[in-house]
């Protein structure tokens, strides 16, 4: 059911977003990328996916703190049966020194660009009697941690957002998910191990297992190829009547 669908991914020139959109195309799924900038290497990402799995794929650049941006991106696609809200930025900090700024970008990039995204792609969808929403939530999406009151926010705001998109669309062949990653391997993190070994004086071994993955029951990350895998099976037919609810891929950290 994948095959040949246009799926758009938003913030998907690194990370999951990329993991996914590299999943999608080798299912056989024409894919956009999306990121705010507009760097030749941001396209090259595209030409190198298109030439890899044989498929069509085009990188639009689009700012998903902007409404204006989120909606135009659609527009731009020239198609988009398979949406995949994955944009998303990260800001630490107790709530009463949380500056204003960062609270506002979150909400704007992690939520409300998904809000527009699908607003703007749903007429589409209708048309073609066809469609997959999937939100890229988090753990941080059903539980909390303290010093991400944007984050958390944004991210139980978009689990609920799904919900009601799933019900606004159930009696038709469009679905709407949301996919809770717990601790997931990206560059992003990855970049981060080095520091925290010094700072703990630890092995990576035990950064690792006793400091990121402190509540990761299966001291694993998990994996942008498993998040991809997981967005192609919510965007295949045998995923059709999954609607409206949340998938963990988190190693059992919602489970303690
Ligand atoms: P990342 O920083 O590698 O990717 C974020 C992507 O969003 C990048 O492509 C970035 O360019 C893009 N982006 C940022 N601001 C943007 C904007 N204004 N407009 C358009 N694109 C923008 O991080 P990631 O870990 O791959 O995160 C992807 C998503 O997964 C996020 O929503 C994040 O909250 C979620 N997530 C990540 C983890 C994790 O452990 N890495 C866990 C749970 C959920």
């Amino acid at each position: 059911a994948v095959a040949n669908k246009t799926a758009v991914i938003t913030g998907s020139n690194s990370g999951i977003g990329l993991g996914v959109a590299r999943e999608l195309a080798k299912a056989g799924a024409n894919v956009v990328l999306n990121s705010f900038t507009d760097r030749e290497e941001d396209h090259a990402l595209a030409a190198e996916i298109a030439k890899e799995f044989g498929v069509k794929a085009t990188y639009v650049a689009a700012d998903m703190s902007k409404a204006e941006d989120c909606r135009r991106l659609i527009t731009d696609a020239g198609a988009c049966d398979i949406l995949i809200n994955n944009a998303g930025i990260q800001h630490v900090a107790p709530i009463d020194e949380f500056p204003t700024a960062k609270w506002d970008a979150i909400i704007a990039i992690n939520l409300s660009s998904a809000f527009h995204t699908t607003a703007a792609a749903l007429p589409g969808m209708r048309a073609a009697g066809w469609g997959r929403i999937i939100n890229i939530a988090s753990a941080h999406g059903l539980t909390a941690s303290p010093y991400k009151s944007a984050y958390v926010a944004a991210k139980h705001g978009i689990v609920g957002m799904t919900k009601t998109v799933a019900l606004e669309t159930a009696e038709e062949p469009i679905t709407a998910n949301a996919i809770c990653p717990g601790y997931v391997l990206t560059p992003l993190v990855e970049a981060q191990i080095p520091d925290t070994m010094k700072e703990y004086d630890m092995s990576r071994e035990d950064v690792i297992k006793n400091v990121m993955l402190k509540r990761q029951p299966s001291k694993e990350f998990a994996t942008v190829e498993q998040l991809g895998g997981t967005a192609v099976f919510l965007a295949s037919d045998a995923a059709a009547q999954i609607t409206g609810t949340t998938i963990s891929v988190d190693g059992g950290w919602t489970a303690l």
